[in-house]
C-alpha cells in the first residue's frame, strides 16, 4: 500500500498548527518528558498524525516506557512511518516521522520489549487519539 504524500509550505503548516505543534512536528523539536496528553493514556484506540490524519500507531503496541513519552513497540503498519539518521545535537539517533506529510514525531530506539525490541519514542503533540468505537447496544 503507497502513500499519497502530502506537501504543504512552512507558511500554510505554520497557520493550520497551533505554535507546540509547529515548533515539535515542522521543527524537530521535542516536548518536555511527562508534559504531553498521551504518555500516560491507557484508552484503546487509533493514534493519528496531528498534522495529517495518517494512521500510526494503535493502542496495541504502545507500553510503558518510563520515559514520559508516548511509547511503542511497532507502527500501525510498516508504511505508516519513515526514518532517517538524525545528527543533531551531537548525537546519532533515528528520526521517526510521518510517511504521509513527513511531520517530525520523534525518535526509534533499540531498547524496547518483545516482540520487537523497538522504541517509537513519539512526542504527544505529534498525535491524535480516535478511540475504538464502543460495540452497539444489542450486538454482543
Ligand atoms: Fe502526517
Amino acid at each position: 500500500m503507497s502513500q499519497e504524500k502530502i506537501t504543504r509550505t512552512e507558511q500554510e503548516w505554520k497557520s493550520l498548527l497551533t505554535p507546540e505543534q509547529f515548533r515539535v512536528t515542522r521543527g524537530g523539536g521535542t516536548e518536555p518528558p511527562f508534559s504531553g496528553k498521551y504518555y500516560n493514556h491507557k484508552e484503546k484506540g487509533t493514534y493519528l498524525c496531528s498534522n495529517c490524519g495518517n494512521g500510526l500507531f494503535t493502542s496495541d503496541s504502545k507500553y510503558d516506557s518510563g520515559s514520559g513519552w508516548p511509547s511503542f513497540f511497532e507502527p500501525l503498519s510498516p508504511e505508516s512511518v519513515s526514518t532517517r539518521e538524525d545528527r543533531s545535537h551531537g548525537m546519532t539517533r533515528v528520526e521517526v516521522l510521518c510517511a504521509r506529510c513527513d511531520a517530525h514525531l520523534g525518535h526509534l530506539f533499540p531498547d524496547g520489549p518483545p516482540p520487537t525490541g523497538m522504541r517509537y519514542c513519539i512526542n504527544s503533540v505529534a498525535l491524535d487519539f480516535k478511540p475504538d468505537q464502543p460495540p452497539r447496544p444489542g450486538t454482543n
